[in-house]
């Protein structure tokens, strides 16, 4: 699959950056894929069945790192299971509508083993340039599998960038936040309600994840008060026993996008009623054409409405200044907090380790969005990053799959003879 070279001199003339120093380097005849989430492993899967070899980087110990490490106990898929599933490998029978996130976990687990998908773990992607001189991809990781880090540099011909949209949480800056003395933390950190009983716990965010944990702080008998700063589009997550995101696709696929979002507005107002009236005031764009446009993701709603109508959830403007103990809003009402949770998302990561310009833009998204997104220059490729969670991954994946192998294999036909020599080309070229 891979072959080492070590001796490989000094990197920093060839790419004019000081720290990069390479003491191992592996030449990759094949793909290399950074990141081992759902988007990786099903494009690991693609090329396994067409018989291109590949390796697999992961900064983690394991497989779907956001799933296993990043996630709260209660989660479950937002979608139907039948917008979920990787290509080739059906969820088996008995998995209900929405999986938990423990069935989803196994479900991977199965999925990686059926494949013979073995990520290289603990490595984490530092660096990645196309060399226009050789018209090959270097990059850099470091692993941290053995006692002591190790650099090392792939050399390979194409580059698969599965890191995901949500790779970093966001954190943003707050005045007074250091003053506050109580516990602050990041809903990536949160596994559940239990340890807030009894707490009064602002939640910073009103996403799906805000809403989720508001609504599982409710459960556990805390009192969560969550800050919605501007607008957000709640839906509910069924319409008339159908899931809304399968009516939306529906729809989708004879209607125009604004009139998809007019009608679900109805729809919305008919089944949820007017839920200005307790502080979730909706965005003036639509909720579809605001996700494809802004990327912001309509929250479904699993039961934390009802919490906000009761008052268990109460909803609280922006944040002006944290003080001790306390948060001041920006309409001057000040609230005593035990604790607080931001629940601002994630971004990607693409920017901090891919030097390229042409293809992802500075928010490490494709610019080209869903469905031409996934092919960039110089065998560059992107998978995962379409802003439509799992089924748009698992298009982007068959379609690169698709497009390495039958690169692999013309390269490899006509260049049969000469891949020795081209081994022997990438050794005496540093
Ligand atoms: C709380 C939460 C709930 C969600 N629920 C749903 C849902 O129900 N349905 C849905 O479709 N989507 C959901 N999503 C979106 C979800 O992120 C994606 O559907 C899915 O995980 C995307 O898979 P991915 O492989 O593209 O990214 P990820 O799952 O994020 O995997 C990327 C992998 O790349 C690794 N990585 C990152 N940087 C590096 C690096 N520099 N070097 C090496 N490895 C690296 C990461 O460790 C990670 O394992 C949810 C997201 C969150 C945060």
């Amino acid at each position: 699959m891979s072959n080492n070279c070590s001796n490989i001199p000094n990197m920093s003339q060839t790419f004019g950056h000081e720290e990069f120093f390479s003491r191992q380097c592996i030449w990759t005849n094949g793909p290399v894929i950074v990141g081992a989430g759902p988007s990786g492993l099903a494009v690991a899967a693609g090329l396994k069945r067409q018989g291109v070899p590949f390796i697999i980087l992961e900064r983690a110990n394991c497989i779907a790192s956001l799933w296993q490490n990043r996630t709260y106990d209660r989660l479950k898929l937002h979608l139907p299971r039948q917008f979920c599933q990787l290509p080739d490998f059906p969820f088996p029978v008995d998995f209900p509508e929405y999986l938990t996130k423990y069935q989803f976990i196994s479900y991977l687990e199965s999925y990686a083993k059926h494949f013979d998908i073995t990520p290289h773990f603990n490595e984490t992607v530092q660096f990645a340039k196309y060399d226009e001189t050789f018209h090959l991809w270097r990059v850099k990781t470091v692993s941290t599998s053995g006692s002591l880090p190790v650099e090392v540099e792939y050399i390979c011909r194409w580059l698969v960038v599965a890191t995901g949209e949500n790779a970093e949480k966001v954190v943003p800056e707050f005045e007074g936040l250091e003053e506050f003395g109580g516990h602050v933390s990041h809903a990536c950190d949160y596994k559940s309600g239990q340890i807030y009983s009894g707490k009064r716990v602002l939640v910073v965010g009103c996403g799906n994840s805000g809403m989720e944990l508001s609504l599982d702080l409710c459960n556990h008998n805390a009192c969560p008060s969550m800050v919605v700063r501007s607008s957000v589009h709640v839906l509910p997550r069924e319409v008339l026993g159908k899931s809304t995101f399968e009516l939306v696709m529906l729809m989708m696929k004879w209607l125009p996008l604004w009139l998809v979002d007019k009608i679900l507005l109805i729809l919305v107002r008919l089944i949820l009623g007017n839920i200005e009236e307790y502080g979730l005031k909706r965005p003036s764009t639509g909720p579809l054409e605001l996700k494809y446009t802004a990327g912001k993701t309509p929250v479904l709603d699993i039961g934390a409405l009802d919490k906000i109508r009761s008052g268990q959830i109460k909803i609280v403007p922006g944040i002006k200044r944290f003080s001790r103990g306390r948060v001041e809003l920006v309409n001057g009402e000040i609230l005593d907090i035990d604790t607080v949770i931001l629940a601002t998302g994630y971004r990607s990561n693409v920017p901090s380790w891919l030097r390229e310009n042409d293809f992802f833009s500075k928010d490490g998204i494709p610019k080209n969005p869903f469905p031409n997104g996934w092919k960039g220059n110089a065998g560059l490729y992107a998978v995962g990053f379409t802003r439509r969670g799992l089924s748009g991954a698992s298009v982007d994946a068959i379609s690169v799959a698709h497009d390495i192998a039958k690169g692999w294999k013309e390269e490899t036909k006509q260049k049969r003879k000469s891949v020795a020599a081209r081994h022997r080309r990438c050794i005496s070229l540093f």
